[in-house]
């Protein structure tokens, strides 16, 4: 199988797709022969296929490419790794025509409002993260006279990055944070979505990174992932996906105790007390959950409302969602909602609907089915898509209410006071993310302090700023990404002490 094959973009562009491993800076085919297929999921039809990696061969010749250009990487000075991080951030803008195009064709994602929005977030992660490289330092004291204290923060070693499906180049770049840190890295990339990142090694190639500092392969979870994580020369893993194989990750790794950064999923709440602005909470709650097709790890995917403003909550909501998350095709402009990932996970979101309804919610947007527009178009209809639905009356034990459906689905139901809404917002095996709706500054923080959750919205949803930590609590995970604490998670804190006193 041949390394490169050309493919059609959405814009009707050519374009040859790069599809072998990518070990030293260089594309090479699979030790095996095996090969990964990636489909549209906008039509459900074959894109083209990647080459796979051999468990064995090859994901120890991408940890050994790492392994050896460890030493030199993490001595290359501060000033000249920054300038390489900011040269890429460059390309990535130069490229980000092909790379959203490329995107949105493995992913689904809608072109203009979601995919190219995505690349922009890389080029400021890679932006973020250079402005961090000649400045983050350990700190130095003297606690007596003739006596100095001070910590090295030390690169681990090489990294092994698992990525999901949901946001291929946004999930990627977050975990540059290894490489500015001085660590190598294997990357492992979604199966559904293998392509843009193949794309982007290209970049990393031109932006002048040495061979070996980043690597990728393709591949499926058990085989490839599995090994990644098992592989004695790997130092580190930093994961993001299910909390189902986040647990098979973190067991694995006790086989050499590496450390495990999990990021996993989550059912985050979002309450809205009669005293908030109506109109604002509509509009936040529906863009964080509808927006990427509802596959938002942090999406606030339940939403409970107080009493007195639950109806007229309902009908801003529908009214509102209704006309602003257009279905269409990803290539379209107007495109808000997508196709879902793939076959399964569509079938996946409608089993929840379905079941949602027998258990006795009301169906106040979409519902079971496939979106009319797409139901008629001759080219689209075998694509994965899943009506924007709001479940409403929806109580706290049903299981649209407590499993991760990831899906453009809102379950909504009501609370009393602010203590059965904070009891409500932590009865779940999640903690990711939380949000209140209130005027009630008090109100605001007293729930920041309770909820159960890495992060906390007053006042909005889903926001997310690079300077901040992004990370769960209870079964969505541990460790943090971006921000100063991301940095933390990637680095051995050595303590020195000097002593200057004859005794
Ligand atoms: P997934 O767990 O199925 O797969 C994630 C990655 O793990 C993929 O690259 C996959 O190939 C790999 N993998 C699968 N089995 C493996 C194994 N046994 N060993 C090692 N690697 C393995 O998740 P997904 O379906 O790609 O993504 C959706 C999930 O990711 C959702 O649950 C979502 O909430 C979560 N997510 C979390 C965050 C966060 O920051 N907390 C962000 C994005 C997505």
């Amino acid at each position: 199988m041949s390394l490169f094959e050309e493919i059609n973009l959405p814009s009707g562009e050519k374009y040859s797709q790069p599809l072998g491993l990518f070990i030293n800076n260089k594309f090479v085919a699979s030790s095996n022969g095996d090969v990964l297929e990636t489909v549209n999921p906008a039509t459900g039809k074959r894109i083209t296929q990647v080459h796979s990696a051999d468990p064995y061969r090859d994901v120890d010749k991408a940890v050994q490419a790492a392994r050896k250009v460890f030493e030199t990487w993490k001595a290359v000075p501060a000033t000249e790794k920054r300038d390489l991080f900011l040269k890429l951030a460059q390309l990535v803008k130069d490229n980000a025509h092909l790379l959203s195009q490329v995107e949105s064709l493995d992913s689904g994602k809608p072109l203009h409002t979601n995919a190219l929005a995505d690349v922009n977030g890389v080029i400021q992660v890679l932006t973020y993260l250079a402005g961090w490289i000649d400045k983050e330092g350990g700190v130095a004291f003297s606690p007596a006279p003739g006596k100095l204290c001070y910590t090295l923060h030390q690169p681990l070693g090489v990294v092994g990055c698992i990525i999901p499906f949901n946001f291929p180049l946004s999930m990627m770049s977050w975990k540059w944070t290894a490489i500015a840190t001085g660590n190598t890295t294997v990357f492992k990339s979604a199966h559904q979505t293998p392509l843009s990142i193949l794309v982007f090694a290209q970049l990393v190639v031109k932006a002048g990174f040495p061979p070996g500092v980043f690597n990728v392969i393709s591949g499926d979870g058990l085989k490839v992932g599995d090994a990644l994580v098992r592989h004695l020369g790997v130092d580190k893993i930093a994961f993001t996906g299910s909390t189902k194989v986040g647990q098979l990750v973190q067991s694995h790794a006790a086989i050499n105790l590496k450390p495990v950064t999990l990021e996993c999923g989550g059912k985050s709440p979002l309450v809205v007390f009669s005293d908030a602005d109506i109109d604002q909470a509509v509009k936040w709650a529906s863009c964080a959950i509808f927006r990427n097709m509802g596959q938002i790890c942090s999406g606030t995917s339940r939403c409970f409302v107080q009493e007195s403003k639950y109806e007229e909550f309902l009908t801003k909501l529908t009214a509102h969602a209704s006309v602003k998350f257009a279905v269409g095709l990803p290539s379209e402009e107007t495109t808000i909602v997508g196709p879902q990932i793939s076959k399964p996970q569509q079938e996946s979101v409608m089993s929840y609907i379905d079941a949602a309804v027998k258990e006795g919610c009301r169906v106040v947007l979409g519902g079971p089915g496939v979106p009319e527009v797409i139901a008629n178009d001759p080219v689209h209809a075998g694509g994965y898509y899943v009506r924007p639905t709001v479940l409403a009356d929806v109580k706290p034990y049903y299981k649209i209410a407590r499993e991760e459906v990831f899906g453009p689905v809102l379950a909504v139901g009501t609370f009393r006071d602010f203590d059965e809404a904070l009891s409500i917002a932590n009865d779940s095996q999640y903690g990711l993310g939380a949000g209140i709706f209130s005027r009630d500054i008090k109100k605001c923080h007293q729930f920041a302090q309770d909820v159960e959750a890495g992060m906390v919205w007053i006042n909005s949803s889903n926001e997310v700023n690079f300077n901040m930590p992004f990370g769960g609590v209870k079964m969505s995970g541990h460790g943090r990404e971006l921000g100063k604490y991301g940095l933390q998670n990637f680095t051995n804190v050595k303590a020195v002490y000097v002593n200057m006193v004859d005794i």
